[in-house]
């Protein structure tokens, strides 16, 4: 029996006849783990390390599925209870068959009706080194398996161990193990793996992956594309949607990402002028509009939308609007806030697909501010926000200098944080955090971080909110951690001369002398994004926990 196993496990195509023959890869988004998709990773990293995962898996029964990677599969079992760091727990471990590599990363919904059926996230994954032997397969063949584990939530040393009554088999002729924790210096009495409930792979719960399971798994496709990103792509417009647009007269119908939409007053200025250049129309928005799309939308999909409107353009007065009106298309994405008071919005439009922003626009949203919370959840918000507002008398190079205070605080915290400058005057940091902390907890981060830092320069900052009180002063606005309150979008145009726009730089560029502001405009930062990429793409890993601040 020993000398069987081993020899399967040598030959991992044939290690996972079983978990295939279980699934139907029409129906299941898992990966089928098929020999052209095989990882071309060393199986093993330069310490010898092999890599682990732990998923949480609510099918039929909860559980957890423990999996550890030997001989280029993931040798696996289903553990009830869980793996944990308590020492004094045992718990059942029911040996599974064999998953591709590929299934480290799976996290999503697997179709009812299908094997394991329900919803698994990536409750816990790391790298890990057999301990006592280096050849791990023997010793699950032989029944006991010791491995020191390198994981976000599981270190130390846990213990497999093969029952032996009855062969060790339970109800299904499945083998059943237990799993302990040593007592190391990792472990920690009463532990319960339920009280650490989050994915470390996208900071959601099992709940949170049922509600919203938009990051999938495509077994139609080759391994390294298989794992769909949890913001999928926005399409771009294609040549001759944007040459359609070109050539429409003053008004007409423009057929673009697959939606039909009426667009006005195609000539009007929206923008004026900047220098020597020719002023913003809105056939130029709505271009530009369209090409940012596919970067832009990602900032605004699932999130209500504020809109900063100015039908007459930005050298008028522009306000609010937030409600979305009767007239609008019934195929725009929206949603209905069920805490909208009699005064309040109730209908707010959402930018789930990039035609819906082109709407935007053509309606005189000039500015685009999102909520930073989704609709599935407005009290939790996805980034805590550093606003950098100048007042009338602070000089952009008192802006930068309170930047770089700002990003030597967060590097010497180790958070991962975004600048952006507005489009008019002042920076933006943004902060992407696990969904969880509510509102008041963000800005009071925020506010204990933005007072640390504006003690060092106190003759530059004021904290009273009236612009007249300030002096002049500049203001670390951290109250715009709030439900319903908004900062601009990243690649939102502002209603200035010359269209600039609210564009992500990188920490570096606080350093260069060119930088300014309003530096990037409708007409200058597609550029830039086609040869720096989307600086702000960090901010869609809402993965971070704010550390506590002393
Ligand atoms: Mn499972």
């Amino acid at each position: 029996m020993p000398a069987q196993r081993r020899a399967s496990k040598k030959a991992p195509e044939r290690g996972l006849e079983t978990y295939r023959s279980m699934r139907d890869f029409d129906r299941t988004p898992e990966p089928s783990g098929t020999p052209s998709s095989a990882p071309a990773e060393p199986a093993a990293d330069a310490h010898g390390r092999r890599r682990f995962v732990v998923q949480r898996h609510r099918a039929r029964r909860l559980h957890y599925d423990l999996r550890f990677e030997i001989d280029g599969v993931l040798v696996s079992w289903a553990v009830p209870k869980g793996p944990t760091l308590d020492p004094s727990a045992r718990h059942l471990a029911v040996h599974v068959e064999d998953h591709p590599l590929e299934y480290e990363d799976f996290e999503g919904v697997i179709p009812g009706g299908q094997y394991g059926g329900g919803d698994v996230i990536v409750w816990d994954r790391g790298t890990w080194e057999p301990h006592a032997t280096d050849d791990p397969a023997q010793a699950v063949a032989s029944g006991e398996l010791h491995a020191d584990m390198y994981g976000e939530k599981l270190r130390g040393r846990l213990v497999l161990v093969r029952r032996d009554e009855a062969g060790g088999r339970g109800d299904g002729g499945k083998e059943q193990w237990l799993l302990v924790h040593k007592h190391d210096d990792a472990a920690v009495e009463g532990w319960d793996p339920e009280d650490h409930p989050r994915s470390v792979l996208s900071g959601r719960t099992n709940e949170e992956v049922r509600a919203d399971p938009d990051r999938v798994w495509r077994s139609d496709l080759p391994a390294d594309q298989a794992s769909v990103e949890l913001h999928p792509a926005v399409p771009a417009a294609s040549e001759d949607e944007l040459a359609a647009l070109a050539d429409l007269g003053s008004a007409g119908t423009w057929d673009v990402f697959g939606r039909r939409l009426r667009v006005t007053n195609l000539d009007k200025v929206l923008f004026p002028a900047r220098g020597d250049e020719p002023p913003v129309t809105k056939r130029e928005l709505l271009a530009y509009t369209a090409r940012i799309a596919p970067v832009a939308v990602p900032y605004l999909r699932g999130r209500p939308l504020n809109l900063h409107r100015y039908p007459q353009g930005a050298g008028s007065k522009g306000f609010w609007h937030k409600q979305l009106p009767d007239h609008a298309p019934d195929w725009l994405p929206r949603w209905d806030n069920p805490e909208a008071d009699d005064d309040d919005t109730t209908t707010y439009l959402v930018v789930d697909e990039p035609a819906a922003l082109l709407w935007a626009a053509n309606f005189g949203g000039l500015e685009w501010h999102a909520w930073t919370s989704t609709t599935d959840h407005p009290h939790r918000p996805t980034y805590a926000m550093v606003d950098i507002d100048p007042g009338p008398s602070t000089a952009w190079d008192d802006v930068l200098l309170l930047a770089r205070l700002h990003r030597d605080a967060f590097e010497h915290l180790g958070v991962r944080a975004y600048p952006k400058v507005t489009g008019r005057r002042g920076i933006q940091v943004w902060v992407p955090i696990a969904p969880g902390p509510s509102f008041d907890e963000t800005r009071a981060w925020v506010e204990r971080l933005s007072r640390t830092v504006g003690a060092v320069v106190p003759e530059l900052v004021s904290w009273r909110w009236g612009v007249s009180e300030r002096g002049g002063h500049a203001r670390l606005d951290y109250t715009q951690n709030a439900i319903n309150k908004t900062l601009v979008a990243p690649y939102s145009p502002r209603a200035s001369a010359g269209a600039p726009v609210s564009a992500p730089i990188t920490w570096d560029e606080l350093d260069e002398p060119w930088l300014r502001p309003d530096a990037f405009t409708v007409r200058t930062v597609l550029d830039r994004v086609a040869e720096r990429g989307d600086l702000f793409a960090g901010v869609l890993r809402t993965d971070q926990t704010l550390p506590r601040l002393a």
